[in-house]
């Protein structure tokens, strides 16, 4: 049994938080259902990234987070994967419309990506996902929100059109991923961001990712986040 510290100074991790759960070494460390793991065996991961170590027990434990890594490190799959374990544990899922994750990502490509990322864990548990951003149909895609979806993927500017059309009702969100929130920032999306955590009840879980941690992004974690797990891997702003 190799050292925890050493395996995690192996990973160049730091860590912030008090009862922080332990890093997990393998996905069957995470107790995900058979469906999910063959869905991750399926897109050819063998093994979590340093990040999913670090963010996948924290997240299934409910807890709050702030993660920073940089491009590439897998920090789709870390939100993605929990956000799965979430709607499959709640207890009555037709009871009311509306999504339960709510992702928010800068750009169409990015909420695009992480569509298409959420598809593929997604498909074999019957849950739908809806993708919202600029550029498609507005009428299309009220009425694809019209039909019902468990997740949503949005830019934060056609999220809250869709909102104000009253396409979707948030009273069943309690997942809220900000992805990349620098650049959310960076594009002006502050005020966006801010209304939709607003119409999203307050016991939520909330994670939010960024690869730089200006003030304003300091600000904003402190206000929307709960006792948030702070996690860095590698050499970030
Ligand atoms: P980030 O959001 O941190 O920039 P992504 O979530 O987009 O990174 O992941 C980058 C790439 O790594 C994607 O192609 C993704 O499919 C792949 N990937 C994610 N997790 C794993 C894993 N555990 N094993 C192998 N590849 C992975
Ligand atoms: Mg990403």
């Amino acid at each position: 049994e190799q050292d925890v510290a050493e395996y995690m100074k192996s990973l160049a991790i730091r860590v912030s938080g008090f009862e922080v759960p332990r890093p997990i070494k393998t996905f069957e460390d995470c107790g995900f259902s058979p469906q999910l793991m063959n869905a991750i065996a399926k897109q050819g991961y063998e093994k979590p990234t340093p990040i999913q170590c670090q963010a996948l027990p924290i997240v299934l434990s409910g807890r709050d987070i702030i993660g920073m890594a940089k491009t590439g490190s897998g920090k789709t799959a870390a939100f993605v994967l929990p956000m799965i374990v979430h709607i499959m544990d709640q207890p009555e899922l037709a009871k009311e419309e509306g999504p339960i994750g709510v992702v928010c990502a800068p750009t169409r490509e990015l909420a695009h990506q992480i569509y298409l990322e959420t598809k593929k864990f997604s498909k074999s548990h019957g849950i739908r996902v809806s993708a919202v951003y600029g550029g498609m149909s507005k009428l299309d895609q009220f009425k694809e929100l019209k039909a019902g979806c468990e997740i949503v993927i949005a830019t934060p500017g056609r999220l809250i059109d869709m909102l104000k059309m009253k396409a979707l009702n948030m009273s069943r969100a309690t997942y809220l991923v900000l992805d990349e929130a620098d650049r959310m920032f960076d594009l002006g999306f502050e005020p966006q961001i801010r209304s939709i955590v607003g119409q999203i009840r307050p016991d939520r879980q909330t994670l939010l990712f960024s690869a730089t941690m200006p003030r304003k992004i300091e600000k904003l974690a402190r206000e929307i986040l709960t006792d948030p797990v702070r996690v860095t891997v590698g050499e970030v702003g």
